[in-house]
Protein backbone atom coordinates (compact mmCIF):
# COMPACT_ATOMS: atom_id res chain seq x y z
CA UNK A 1 0.00 0.00 0.00
CA UNK A 2 1.31 3.13 -1.19
CA UNK A 3 0.29 6.78 1.03
CA UNK A 4 -2.11 9.11 -1.56
CA UNK A 5 -1.74 12.06 0.62
CA UNK A 6 -2.93 14.57 -1.61
CA UNK A 7 -6.67 15.18 -0.65
CA UNK A 8 -7.41 15.12 -4.74
CA UNK A 9 -6.85 11.06 -4.96
CA UNK A 10 -9.93 10.40 -1.94
CA UNK A 11 -12.21 12.65 -4.38
CA UNK A 12 -11.74 11.17 -7.36
CA UNK A 13 -11.47 7.88 -5.44
CA UNK A 14 -15.09 8.91 -4.12
CA UNK A 15 -16.31 9.63 -7.82
CA UNK A 16 -15.08 6.48 -9.08
CA UNK A 17 -16.73 4.44 -6.60
CA UNK A 18 -20.25 6.20 -7.25
CA UNK A 19 -20.01 6.01 -10.94
CA UNK A 20 -18.82 2.29 -10.57
CA UNK A 21 -15.51 2.76 -12.43
CA UNK A 22 -12.76 0.82 -12.02
CA UNK A 23 -9.77 3.82 -11.74
CA UNK A 24 -6.13 3.91 -11.17
CA UNK A 25 -3.22 6.64 -10.82
CA UNK A 26 -0.59 5.42 -13.59
CA UNK A 27 2.72 5.88 -14.84
CA UNK A 28 5.04 8.68 -14.43
CA UNK A 29 3.14 10.11 -11.17
CA UNK A 30 3.41 6.66 -9.22
CA UNK A 31 7.09 6.41 -10.28
CA UNK A 32 8.09 9.78 -8.92
CA UNK A 33 6.25 9.16 -6.02
CA UNK A 34 8.30 5.96 -5.32
CA UNK A 35 11.64 8.21 -6.26
CA UNK A 36 10.59 10.88 -3.78
CA UNK A 37 10.22 13.14 -6.61
CA UNK A 38 7.93 16.44 -6.61
CA UNK A 39 5.64 16.08 -9.35
CA UNK A 40 3.04 17.76 -10.58
CA UNK A 41 1.12 15.43 -13.77
CA UNK A 42 -1.09 13.24 -12.31
CA UNK A 43 -1.96 10.34 -15.58
CA UNK A 44 -5.81 8.96 -14.10
CA UNK A 45 -6.67 5.47 -15.77
CA UNK A 46 -10.04 4.18 -15.60
CA UNK A 47 -11.83 1.15 -17.12
CA UNK A 48 -14.54 2.69 -19.05
CA UNK A 49 -14.46 6.37 -20.35
CA UNK A 50 -11.84 8.74 -19.01
CA UNK A 51 -13.58 12.27 -19.95
CA UNK A 52 -17.10 11.10 -18.17
CA UNK A 53 -15.36 10.72 -14.71
CA UNK A 54 -13.28 14.17 -15.42
CA UNK A 55 -16.15 15.71 -16.32
CA UNK A 56 -17.86 14.09 -12.62
CA UNK A 57 -14.60 14.89 -10.68
CA UNK A 58 -14.48 18.30 -11.73
CA UNK A 59 -18.61 19.11 -10.45
CA UNK A 60 -17.50 17.05 -7.38
CA UNK A 61 -14.72 20.21 -6.43
CA UNK A 62 -15.17 23.61 -5.30
CA UNK A 63 -15.16 25.62 -7.28
CA UNK A 64 -15.59 23.69 -10.24
CA UNK A 65 -12.18 23.71 -12.75
CA UNK A 66 -12.92 23.80 -16.28
CA UNK A 67 -12.93 20.64 -17.94
CA UNK A 68 -10.48 20.31 -21.28
CA UNK A 69 -12.01 17.68 -23.45
CA UNK A 70 -9.68 15.89 -26.34
CA UNK A 71 -12.29 14.17 -27.61
CA UNK A 72 -9.73 12.73 -30.46
CA UNK A 73 -7.37 11.25 -28.34
CA UNK A 74 -10.12 10.50 -25.09
CA UNK A 75 -8.83 12.18 -22.96
CA UNK A 76 -10.12 14.87 -20.24
CA UNK A 77 -7.56 17.23 -18.70
CA UNK A 78 -8.18 19.49 -15.43
CA UNK A 79 -6.30 21.74 -13.27
CA UNK A 80 -6.15 21.53 -9.45
CA UNK A 81 -4.77 24.04 -7.64
CA UNK A 82 -1.38 23.26 -8.83
CA UNK A 83 -1.42 19.95 -10.47
CA UNK A 84 -2.60 19.05 -14.23
CA UNK A 85 -4.84 16.11 -14.04
CA UNK A 86 -5.14 13.85 -17.33
CA UNK A 87 -7.79 11.37 -17.02
CA UNK A 88 -8.23 8.39 -19.87
CA UNK A 89 -10.29 5.28 -20.74
CA UNK A 90 -7.66 1.89 -20.15
CA UNK A 91 -7.01 1.48 -23.89
CA UNK A 92 -5.31 -1.33 -25.76
CA UNK A 93 -2.72 -0.38 -28.59
CA UNK A 94 -1.62 -2.02 -32.25
CA UNK A 95 0.91 -0.25 -34.48
CA UNK A 96 1.18 -0.51 -37.74
CA UNK A 97 4.62 -0.80 -40.17
CA UNK A 98 5.27 3.40 -41.11
CA UNK A 99 3.57 5.00 -38.03
CA UNK A 100 4.39 5.73 -34.22
CA UNK A 101 0.91 6.39 -34.10
CA UNK A 102 -1.13 3.46 -33.10
CA UNK A 103 -4.82 1.90 -33.62
CA UNK A 104 -6.45 2.10 -30.31
CA UNK A 105 -9.54 0.02 -28.44
CA UNK A 106 -11.24 0.07 -25.23
CA UNK A 107 -8.94 -1.87 -22.83
CA UNK A 108 -8.68 -3.66 -19.33
CA UNK A 109 -5.58 -2.20 -16.56
CA UNK A 110 -3.61 -4.96 -18.01
CA UNK A 111 -3.79 -4.21 -21.65
CA UNK A 112 -2.71 -0.27 -20.23
CA UNK A 113 0.38 -1.21 -18.83
CA UNK A 114 1.11 -3.17 -21.47
CA UNK A 115 1.74 -0.25 -23.68
CA UNK A 116 3.90 1.34 -21.37
CA UNK A 117 7.08 2.03 -22.38
CA UNK A 118 9.01 0.90 -19.52
CA UNK A 119 8.87 -1.31 -16.32
CA UNK A 120 9.07 1.93 -13.84
CA UNK A 121 6.29 3.82 -15.96
CA UNK A 122 3.48 1.22 -15.49
CA UNK A 123 3.32 1.48 -11.93
CA UNK A 124 -0.61 2.05 -10.77
CA UNK A 125 -2.19 2.34 -7.72
CA UNK A 126 -6.00 1.93 -7.28
CA UNK A 127 -7.93 4.46 -6.26
CA UNK A 128 -11.46 2.92 -5.39
CA UNK A 129 -12.20 2.25 -1.73
CA UNK A 130 -11.57 -1.20 -2.51
CA UNK A 131 -7.83 -1.15 -3.13
CA UNK A 132 -7.08 2.44 -2.33
CA UNK A 133 -2.90 2.60 -2.95
CA UNK A 134 -2.74 -1.09 -3.59
CA UNK A 135 0.14 -1.40 -5.83
CA UNK A 136 -0.40 -3.39 -9.29
CA UNK A 137 3.32 -3.73 -10.65
CA UNK A 138 3.10 -6.40 -13.38
CA UNK A 139 6.41 -5.96 -14.87
CA UNK A 140 8.43 -5.66 -11.75
CA UNK A 141 8.68 -2.00 -11.84
CA UNK A 142 9.28 -1.48 -7.90
CA UNK A 143 12.35 -4.13 -8.50
CA UNK A 144 13.72 -1.48 -11.20
CA UNK A 145 13.41 1.43 -9.51
CA UNK A 146 15.39 0.19 -6.50
CA UNK A 147 18.44 -1.22 -9.02
CA UNK A 148 17.98 1.89 -10.98
CA UNK A 149 17.26 0.11 -14.65
CA UNK A 150 15.75 1.86 -17.52
CA UNK A 151 14.08 -1.95 -18.91
CA UNK A 152 10.82 -2.23 -21.19
CA UNK A 153 8.18 -4.08 -20.09
CA UNK A 154 7.59 -6.53 -23.05
CA UNK A 155 10.33 -7.49 -25.77
CA UNK A 156 11.84 -4.56 -26.47
CA UNK A 157 12.46 -5.07 -30.44
CA UNK A 158 8.38 -5.08 -30.62
CA UNK A 159 8.50 -1.55 -27.63
CA UNK A 160 10.48 0.38 -29.66
CA UNK A 161 9.71 -0.82 -33.08
CA UNK A 162 6.25 -0.09 -32.27
CA UNK A 163 7.09 3.42 -31.36
CA UNK A 164 10.57 4.90 -31.83
CA UNK A 165 10.21 7.69 -29.69
CA UNK A 166 11.01 5.46 -26.78
CA UNK A 167 14.48 5.22 -27.62
CA UNK A 168 15.00 8.69 -26.95
CA UNK A 169 12.69 8.46 -23.96
CA UNK A 170 15.16 5.49 -22.54
CA UNK A 171 17.86 7.70 -23.07
CA UNK A 172 16.58 11.01 -21.31
CA UNK A 173 15.09 8.60 -18.36
CA UNK A 174 18.62 7.43 -17.60
CA UNK A 175 19.99 10.91 -17.99
CA UNK A 176 17.76 12.33 -15.92
CA UNK A 177 17.46 9.68 -13.01
CA UNK A 178 20.78 8.42 -13.10
CA UNK A 179 19.68 5.12 -14.29
CA UNK A 180 21.02 2.32 -16.34
CA UNK A 181 19.34 0.71 -19.39
CA UNK A 182 19.17 -2.82 -19.67
CA UNK A 183 21.76 -4.38 -21.82
CA UNK A 184 18.70 -6.40 -23.79
CA UNK A 185 17.24 -2.80 -24.06
CA UNK A 186 20.26 -1.29 -24.71
CA UNK A 187 21.10 -3.67 -27.57
CA UNK A 188 17.73 -3.35 -28.91
CA UNK A 189 17.91 0.64 -29.05
CA UNK A 190 20.87 -0.07 -31.37
CA UNK A 191 19.00 -2.43 -33.75
CA UNK A 192 16.11 -0.39 -34.00
CA UNK A 193 17.86 2.75 -34.44
CA UNK A 194 17.04 3.39 -37.72
CA UNK A 195 13.22 3.59 -36.92
CA UNK A 196 13.84 6.78 -34.95
CA UNK A 197 13.45 8.10 -38.40
CA UNK A 198 10.00 7.91 -38.57
CA UNK A 199 9.38 10.19 -35.78
CA UNK A 200 9.06 13.90 -35.87
CA UNK A 201 11.87 16.11 -35.51
CA UNK A 202 9.98 18.32 -33.21
CA UNK A 203 9.90 14.81 -30.55
CA UNK A 204 13.03 13.73 -31.10
CA UNK A 205 14.70 17.29 -29.82
CA UNK A 206 12.46 17.93 -27.20
CA UNK A 207 13.86 14.49 -25.59
CA UNK A 208 17.25 15.99 -26.70
CA UNK A 209 16.78 19.02 -25.17
CA UNK A 210 15.46 17.36 -21.73
CA UNK A 211 18.80 15.77 -22.09
CA UNK A 212 20.74 18.31 -22.33
CA UNK A 213 18.61 20.54 -19.04
CA UNK A 214 19.15 17.15 -16.86
CA UNK A 215 22.73 17.62 -14.39
CA UNK A 216 24.69 14.95 -16.61
CA UNK A 217 23.87 15.24 -20.50
CA UNK A 218 27.00 14.07 -21.22
CA UNK A 219 25.55 10.71 -20.37
CA UNK A 220 22.77 11.09 -22.55
CA UNK A 221 25.04 11.89 -25.25
CA UNK A 222 26.86 9.30 -24.55
CA UNK A 223 24.35 6.88 -25.24
CA UNK A 224 23.27 8.67 -28.41
CA UNK A 225 26.80 7.94 -29.75
CA UNK A 226 27.00 4.20 -28.48
CA UNK A 227 23.56 3.21 -29.84
CA UNK A 228 24.19 4.72 -33.21
CA UNK A 229 21.27 7.39 -32.40
CA UNK A 230 23.38 10.48 -32.47
CA UNK A 231 24.98 10.04 -36.32
CA UNK A 232 20.78 10.06 -36.92
CA UNK A 233 20.03 12.66 -35.18
CA UNK A 234 22.84 15.09 -34.73
CA UNK A 235 25.37 13.75 -37.23
CA UNK A 236 27.56 17.48 -37.15
CA UNK A 237 28.24 16.25 -33.51
CA UNK A 238 29.09 12.45 -34.71
CA UNK A 239 31.69 13.97 -36.69
CA UNK A 240 33.49 15.42 -33.83
CA UNK A 241 34.29 11.96 -32.57
CA UNK A 242 38.01 10.64 -33.19
CA UNK A 243 41.28 11.74 -33.34
CA UNK A 244 44.00 11.62 -36.00
CA UNK A 245 47.80 11.84 -35.80
CA UNK A 246 49.81 12.78 -38.50
CA UNK A 247 53.93 12.46 -37.45
CA UNK A 248 52.49 11.06 -34.27
CA UNK A 249 51.20 14.36 -33.13
CA UNK A 250 47.59 14.04 -32.51
CA UNK A 251 44.32 16.71 -31.32
CA UNK A 252 42.31 16.09 -28.71
CA UNK A 253 39.02 14.11 -29.26
CA UNK A 254 36.47 17.18 -30.26
CA UNK A 255 33.43 14.92 -29.08
CA UNK A 256 34.99 14.29 -25.86
CA UNK A 257 35.99 17.53 -25.04
CA UNK A 258 32.66 18.95 -25.95
CA UNK A 259 30.98 16.49 -23.74
CA UNK A 260 32.75 17.57 -20.89
CA UNK A 261 32.53 21.54 -21.80
CA UNK A 262 28.79 20.81 -21.40
CA UNK A 263 28.63 19.05 -18.29
CA UNK A 264 31.25 21.61 -16.82
CA UNK A 265 29.28 24.53 -17.51
CA UNK A 266 25.70 23.16 -16.00
CA UNK A 267 26.28 24.37 -12.50
CA UNK A 268 26.87 27.66 -13.93
CA UNK A 269 23.94 27.90 -16.53
CA UNK A 270 20.02 26.38 -16.34
CA UNK A 271 19.54 28.58 -19.79
CA UNK A 272 19.01 25.73 -22.23
CA UNK A 273 20.39 28.09 -25.08
CA UNK A 274 23.91 28.50 -23.00
CA UNK A 275 24.10 25.12 -22.87
CA UNK A 276 23.65 24.54 -26.64
CA UNK A 277 26.78 27.24 -27.42
CA UNK A 278 28.70 24.48 -25.32
CA UNK A 279 27.22 22.03 -27.64
CA UNK A 280 27.90 23.85 -30.99
CA UNK A 281 31.06 26.16 -29.80
CA UNK A 282 33.74 23.26 -31.33
CA UNK A 283 31.52 22.03 -34.03
CA UNK A 284 32.93 22.97 -36.99
CA UNK A 285 36.44 21.81 -36.11
CA UNK A 286 36.28 18.76 -38.09
CA UNK A 287 35.25 20.87 -41.51
CA UNK A 288 38.60 22.98 -40.57
CA UNK A 289 40.72 20.44 -39.15
CA UNK A 290 44.41 20.77 -40.62
CA UNK A 291 47.40 19.46 -40.13
CA UNK A 292 50.49 21.99 -40.74
CA UNK A 293 53.92 21.41 -40.72
CA UNK A 294 55.67 23.22 -37.79
CA UNK A 295 52.71 24.22 -36.23
CA UNK A 296 50.51 20.98 -35.62
CA UNK A 297 46.95 20.67 -35.76
CA UNK A 298 45.22 23.66 -36.37
CA UNK A 299 41.13 24.40 -36.84
CA UNK A 300 41.43 28.09 -38.60
CA UNK A 301 38.33 30.05 -37.97
CA UNK A 302 36.19 27.53 -36.71
CA UNK A 303 34.44 30.02 -34.73
CA UNK A 304 32.97 31.98 -38.43
CA UNK A 305 32.06 28.41 -39.90
CA UNK A 306 30.86 27.19 -36.82
CA UNK A 307 28.15 30.34 -36.85
CA UNK A 308 27.26 29.50 -40.21
CA UNK A 309 26.55 26.14 -39.70
CA UNK A 310 23.98 26.59 -36.94
CA UNK A 311 21.03 27.75 -38.96
CA UNK A 312 20.77 24.62 -40.87
CA UNK A 313 21.26 22.69 -37.69
CA UNK A 314 18.80 24.28 -36.45
CA UNK A 315 16.14 24.78 -39.05
CA UNK A 316 16.64 20.88 -39.48
CA UNK A 317 16.00 20.23 -35.48
CA UNK A 318 13.23 22.48 -35.50
CA UNK A 319 14.81 24.82 -33.23
CA UNK A 320 13.72 28.16 -32.94
CA UNK A 321 15.72 30.78 -35.92
CA UNK A 322 15.02 34.16 -33.62
CA UNK A 323 16.91 35.86 -31.21
CA UNK A 324 17.91 32.46 -29.59
CA UNK A 325 19.54 31.31 -32.22
CA UNK A 326 21.56 34.57 -32.65
CA UNK A 327 22.52 34.20 -28.85
CA UNK A 328 23.88 30.71 -30.01
CA UNK A 329 25.69 32.28 -32.97
CA UNK A 330 27.14 35.36 -31.04
CA UNK A 331 28.16 32.55 -28.20
CA UNK A 332 30.03 30.64 -30.83
CA UNK A 333 31.49 33.41 -32.51
CA UNK A 334 33.52 34.67 -29.48
CA UNK A 335 34.26 32.17 -27.82
CA UNK A 336 37.53 32.14 -28.03
CA UNK A 337 37.98 35.56 -27.43
CA UNK A 338 38.17 35.90 -23.54
CA UNK A 339 41.12 32.97 -23.85
CA UNK A 340 42.68 35.02 -26.58
CA UNK A 341 43.04 38.44 -24.09
CA UNK A 342 43.83 36.11 -21.07
CA UNK A 343 46.95 35.18 -22.90
CA UNK A 344 47.91 38.42 -23.29
CA UNK A 345 48.61 41.88 -21.46
CA UNK A 346 44.90 42.64 -20.83
CA UNK A 347 44.71 46.43 -22.22
CA UNK A 348 41.66 48.45 -22.08
CA UNK A 349 41.20 48.72 -25.79
CA UNK A 350 40.80 44.56 -25.59
CA UNK A 351 38.60 44.59 -23.12
CA UNK A 352 36.07 47.53 -24.69
CA UNK A 353 36.07 45.88 -27.84
CA UNK A 354 35.01 42.63 -26.24
CA UNK A 355 32.30 44.17 -24.42
CA UNK A 356 31.37 46.50 -27.22
CA UNK A 357 30.71 43.24 -29.26
CA UNK A 358 28.98 40.78 -26.47
CA UNK A 359 27.07 43.50 -25.40
CA UNK A 360 24.36 41.99 -22.44
CA UNK A 361 25.53 38.82 -23.36
CA UNK A 362 29.37 39.39 -22.16
CA UNK A 363 28.25 37.26 -18.47
CA UNK A 364 27.20 34.51 -20.32
CA UNK A 365 30.12 34.08 -22.55
CA UNK A 366 32.79 34.43 -19.52
CA UNK A 367 30.60 31.48 -18.32
CA UNK A 368 31.03 29.76 -21.36
CA UNK A 369 34.86 30.01 -21.89
CA UNK A 370 35.40 28.94 -18.06
CA UNK A 371 33.49 25.99 -18.65
CA UNK A 372 35.77 25.38 -22.32
CA UNK A 373 39.00 24.77 -20.09
CA UNK A 374 39.09 21.45 -19.86
CA UNK A 375 43.31 21.07 -19.68
CA UNK A 376 44.58 18.10 -17.62
CA UNK A 377 47.32 20.24 -16.65
CA UNK A 378 46.45 21.68 -13.30
CA UNK A 379 48.87 24.39 -13.48
CA UNK A 380 47.24 25.58 -16.71
CA UNK A 381 43.85 25.30 -15.34
CA UNK A 382 45.31 27.84 -12.51
CA UNK A 383 46.73 29.93 -15.00
CA UNK A 384 43.40 30.37 -16.81
CA UNK A 385 40.96 30.75 -14.39
CA UNK A 386 43.26 33.43 -12.37
CA UNK A 387 43.85 34.91 -16.26
CA UNK A 388 40.19 35.21 -16.87
CA UNK A 389 39.14 36.60 -13.11
CA UNK A 390 41.57 39.56 -14.26
CA UNK A 391 39.39 39.97 -17.39
CA UNK A 392 35.99 39.92 -15.35
CA UNK A 393 37.60 42.40 -13.08
CA UNK A 394 38.87 44.65 -16.15
CA UNK A 395 35.83 43.82 -17.71
CA UNK A 396 33.95 45.65 -14.45
CA UNK A 397 35.97 48.26 -14.38
CA UNK A 398 35.95 49.65 -18.10
CA UNK A 399 32.38 48.71 -18.02
CA UNK A 400 31.60 51.47 -15.18
CA UNK A 401 34.06 53.94 -16.63
CA UNK A 402 33.02 54.10 -19.87
CA UNK A 403 29.63 51.94 -20.45
CA UNK A 404 30.62 50.67 -23.86
CA UNK A 405 28.30 47.64 -23.02
CA UNK A 406 25.35 48.89 -24.95
CA UNK A 407 27.58 51.24 -27.33
CA UNK A 408 25.31 54.30 -28.65
CA UNK A 409 27.69 56.29 -30.77
CA UNK A 410 27.60 59.79 -29.13
CA UNK A 411 27.48 61.08 -32.33
CA UNK A 412 25.31 59.57 -35.22
CA UNK A 413 24.84 59.55 -38.84
CA UNK A 414 21.66 61.70 -38.57
CA UNK A 415 24.26 64.51 -37.55
CA UNK A 416 26.88 63.80 -39.60
CA UNK A 417 24.95 64.21 -42.49
CA UNK A 418 23.41 67.70 -41.34
CA UNK A 419 26.72 69.25 -40.00
CA UNK A 420 28.13 68.48 -43.22
CA UNK A 421 24.81 68.55 -45.59
CA UNK A 422 25.65 65.26 -46.81
CA UNK A 423 23.21 62.63 -48.24
CA UNK A 424 23.85 59.16 -46.83
CA UNK A 425 27.26 58.24 -48.50
CA UNK A 426 30.59 56.13 -48.02
CA UNK A 427 32.06 58.98 -45.77
CA UNK A 428 29.35 59.32 -43.04
CA UNK A 429 30.58 55.75 -42.60
CA UNK A 430 33.79 56.54 -42.87
CA UNK A 431 33.24 59.03 -39.96
CA UNK A 432 30.68 56.62 -37.87
CA UNK A 433 33.40 53.62 -37.84
CA UNK A 434 36.19 56.31 -37.19
CA UNK A 435 34.54 57.48 -33.97
CA UNK A 436 33.44 54.26 -32.46
CA UNK A 437 37.13 53.18 -33.24
CA UNK A 438 38.71 55.63 -31.04
CA UNK A 439 36.03 55.40 -28.44
CA UNK A 440 36.86 51.51 -28.13
CA UNK A 441 40.62 52.11 -28.07
CA UNK A 442 40.53 54.28 -25.55
CA UNK A 443 41.42 57.77 -27.62
CA UNK A 444 38.42 59.92 -26.74
CA UNK A 445 35.73 59.36 -24.11
CA UNK A 446 32.44 58.05 -24.98
CA UNK A 447 31.53 62.02 -24.64
CA UNK A 448 29.80 63.80 -27.42
CA UNK A 449 31.79 67.09 -26.80
CA UNK A 450 34.78 64.85 -27.28
CA UNK A 451 33.32 63.02 -30.33
CA UNK A 452 32.19 65.84 -32.37
CA UNK A 453 35.79 67.47 -31.76
CA UNK A 454 37.15 64.02 -32.91
CA UNK A 455 34.46 64.56 -36.20
CA UNK A 456 35.18 67.74 -36.99
CA UNK A 457 38.88 66.66 -37.38
CA UNK A 458 38.32 63.46 -38.97
CA UNK A 459 35.80 65.20 -41.97
CA UNK A 460 39.03 67.72 -42.46
CA UNK A 461 41.16 65.27 -43.04
CA UNK A 462 38.72 63.77 -45.63
CA UNK A 463 37.95 67.09 -47.40
CA UNK A 464 34.66 67.49 -45.93
CA UNK A 465 33.32 71.10 -44.68
CA UNK A 466 30.60 72.20 -42.50
CA UNK A 467 28.15 74.11 -43.78
CA UNK A 468 27.53 77.18 -42.91
P1 LIG B 1 8.03 13.58 -17.95
O1 LIG B 1 6.92 14.15 -17.18
O2 LIG B 1 9.35 13.75 -17.30
O3 LIG B 1 8.02 13.92 -19.41
P2 LIG B 1 6.62 11.15 -17.60
O4 LIG B 1 6.83 9.74 -17.95
O5 LIG B 1 6.32 11.40 -16.17
O6 LIG B 1 7.86 11.99 -17.97
P3 LIG B 1 4.84 11.71 -19.80
O7 LIG B 1 5.85 11.79 -20.87
O8 LIG B 1 3.72 12.67 -19.79
O9 LIG B 1 5.45 11.85 -18.37
O10 LIG B 1 4.23 10.24 -19.80
C1 LIG B 1 3.33 9.81 -18.82
C2 LIG B 1 3.26 8.30 -18.89
O11 LIG B 1 2.69 7.89 -20.13
C3 LIG B 1 4.60 7.62 -18.83
O12 LIG B 1 5.02 7.42 -17.50
C4 LIG B 1 4.34 6.33 -19.56
O13 LIG B 1 3.67 5.40 -18.74
C5 LIG B 1 3.36 6.75 -20.63
N1 LIG B 1 4.00 7.13 -21.89
C6 LIG B 1 4.33 8.37 -22.31
N2 LIG B 1 4.88 8.34 -23.53
C7 LIG B 1 4.89 7.05 -23.90
C8 LIG B 1 5.32 6.37 -25.08
N3 LIG B 1 5.86 7.02 -26.11
N4 LIG B 1 5.16 5.03 -25.11
C9 LIG B 1 4.60 4.36 -24.08
N5 LIG B 1 4.20 4.93 -22.95
C10 LIG B 1 4.32 6.27 -22.85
Amino acid sequence: MKKLKNRIFDHISEVADNMNLETYVIGGYVRDLFLKRPSKDIDIVTIGSGIELAKAVAASLKPSPKVNVFKNFGTAMLKYKDLEIEFVGARKESYQRNSRKPIVEDGTLSDDQNRRDFTINALALGLNTANFGKLLDPFGGIHDLENKIIRTPLDPDITFSDDPLRMMRAIRFATQLNFEIESFTLQSIAKNRDRIRIVSEERVIDELNKIILASKPSVGFKLLEETGLLAIIFPELQAMKGIDRVNGIAHKDNFYHTLEVLDRIVPNTDNLWLRWSAILHDIAKPATKKFVEGQGWTFYAHNFIGVKMIPKIFRRMKLPLNEKMKFVQKMVQLHMRPIVLSEEVVTDSAVRRLLFEAGDDIDDLMTLCEADITSKNPEKVKRYMKNFKVVREKLKEIEEKDAVRNFQPPVDGELIMKIFDLAPCREVGLIKDAIKDAILDGEIHNDYEEAFQFMMKKAEELGLKPRN
